[in-house]
């Protein structure tokens, strides 16, 4: 890089320890903070754009406890939060841009690991010949889900379906991981959650507003769209007064299906046609998103549904729609009936194995939800499977101390060349942080019309006669067949069931 000389400072951070940063002329400055990077840009250093906030205690305390006691991406055994371990931290590292230390000296500030390469965009990132330059811009959730922006976005960046579920899981999951410790994030936005759709991975960013217990919350406005109705209704009240409501894990619980909503029906849940109030437009959108918000998909009041829902919460299937209307329907206004992080990351798993590839190759999803084995239809292009290229397997636990009695929990759709893991052979396994084993143990094969189970690696598996079937052989799934996956304790019982 020849001509200027980088102009690199030392930051002295809390151990004493130093860290050289590259002090540029305009850093990128955000609400709070602007930020220098180290020389390999590995690490992002960042100042307060206030000093009363570089020396106000609250926050200082509030980020040595985040750093330190709360922290889910260091062990327990260094000084991380209670229960981490190497493995999940290494985990949720991936999921959070966690911060890792603090700076004392040349002001106070924080160190903060630099987004992943794959979270900016590149130079093709927009369609040819659209005039947007999004190069090196961070791919924060809002230029996916804003309409404009995305239809400027090149194919590839949008992903499918399968990688927008993806990265859903992973967000809930981090939630899940917050609010488990006591934290909530309190400002969860499509601004504070980077998304890269075309791998299907996202990252919760701006992790310094945490709401950490016991200490006074950040004073945090929240963003438009993201804000629990509750919050925005008594906004206007004093912080003392006991009808204002605080940002807090139950609001999380408000923003999390907002964002979930938006990464897989690519709307917001609030956004339709009706008019809440004539008088100004702040009034309007005051009521639109606060006191009188109503889900456009709301089944009892569909004063705000949009004429032209060509997908819906019915299409994601079951498990989802299920809970898209206890958090927007029962939830709205009732904080305490939304569903916790841990259900949402539950259903987006179990919708995750229901999962069928489109057969049309324009289709603008790839990937739907097929979960009615007599509609197998997909609904973002109208491509229809034929039935026999349809087979759903019923997944059932044995009841514990109840000898031949069974427990469904869930069907998993299959495809040709379907991975499958230990959690869908096996009861109490579930892929979360805490899964190492993340070998395929099967897969399907779906050939001249006839459907066949192989084993990849799964011991002690087991046909419908009850025969071992050693890796390398494969099981032939037949319409009502019922049997134990494999010989071991904790098998599930496999239910075939044709379209
Ligand atoms: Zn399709």
């Amino acid at each position: 890089m020849g001509g200027k000389k980088k102009n690199v400072a030392k930051a002295v951070l809390m151990d004493g320890s130093e860290l050289a940063y590259v002090v540029s002329d305009n850093p990128p400055r955000g609400g709070m903070k602007y930020t220098y990077f180290t020389p390999d840009k590995k690490l992002a250093v960042q100042f307060f754009n206030k000093p009363e906030d570089a020396n106000s205690p609250c926050i200082r305390d509030r980020l040595e406890k985040i750093i330190g006691l709360y922290n889910p991406t260091l062990s327990e055994e260094k000084g991380g939060a209670m229960g981490s371990t190497e493995q999940t931290a290494d985990y949720f590292a991936k999921l959070f841009c966690w911060p890792v230390a603090l700076v004392q000296s040349p002001e106070f500030g924080i160190v903060c690991p630099a987004y992943p390469p794959n979270f900016f965009f590149g130079k093709k990132s927009v369609k040819a010949g659209v005039q947007l330059d999004m190069a090196g811009k961070d791919k924060k959730s809002r230029w996916f889900t804003s309409r404009t922006i995305s239809r400027c976005l090149a194919d590839e960046e949008k992903g499918t379906f399968q990688t927008m579920l993806r990265l859903s899981i992973s967000l809930a999951r981090a939630v899940r991981r917050l609010h488990a410790a006591g934290l909530s994030h309190s400002d969860l936005s499509s601004n504070n959650v980077l998304i890269d759709p075309r791998t299907g991975s996202c990252v919760v960013i701006d992790i310094d507003s945490l709401v950490v217990p016991g200490l006074f919350p950040p004073e945090v406005a929240g963003t438009k769209g993201y804000i629990a109705p509750e919050v925005l209704a008594t906004m206007e009240l004093a912080l003392d007064d006991p009808g204002r409501k605080l940002p807090c894990a139950g609001t999380d619980l408000f923003a999390l299906p907002v964002l979930l909503y938006e990464y897989l029906l690519k709307r917001h849940p609030l956004d339709g046609p009706k008019i809440y109030s004539t008088a100004s437009t702040e009034e309007d959108e005051f009521l639109q998103y606060g006191p009188k918000a109503t889900f456009i998909e709301n089944p009892k009041d569909t004063s705000n549904r949009p004429d032209d829902l060509k997908v819906t919460i019915q299409d994601l299937g079951p498990y989802l729609e299920r809970l898209f209307l206890q958090a927007f329907v029962d939830g709205m206004h009732d904080p305490d009936k939304r569903p916790a992080a841990a259900e949402w990351e539950k259903a987006l798993v179990k919708t995750w194995d229901l999962l069928q590839p489109c057969p049309n190759q324009d289709c603008p999803a790839k990937w739907f939800v097929l979960h009615d084995i007599r509609r197998p239809v997909c609904p973002y292009c109208g491509s229809r499977i034929r039935s026999e290229d349809v087979l759903h397997l019923r997944l059932k636990r044995p009841i514990r101390g109840r000898r031949g009695q069974w427990q469904p929990i869930g069907e998993i759709n299959l495809y040709d060349h379907m991975p499958l893991f230990n959690w869908h052979f096996l009861a109490n396994t579930y892929p979360d942080e805490k899964m190492q084993d993340r070998t395929m143990r099967a897969y399907v094969s779906h050939q001249g019309g006839q459907w066949y189970l192989v084993n990849n690696s799964l011991s002690g598996m087991l046909s419908p006669k009850g025969n071992l079937v050693p890796a390398g052989q494969a099981v032939w799934l037949r319409q009502g067949e019922l049997f134990p996956a494999c010989n071991q304790q904790d098998a599930l019982l496999l239910e075939v069931i044709r379209g």
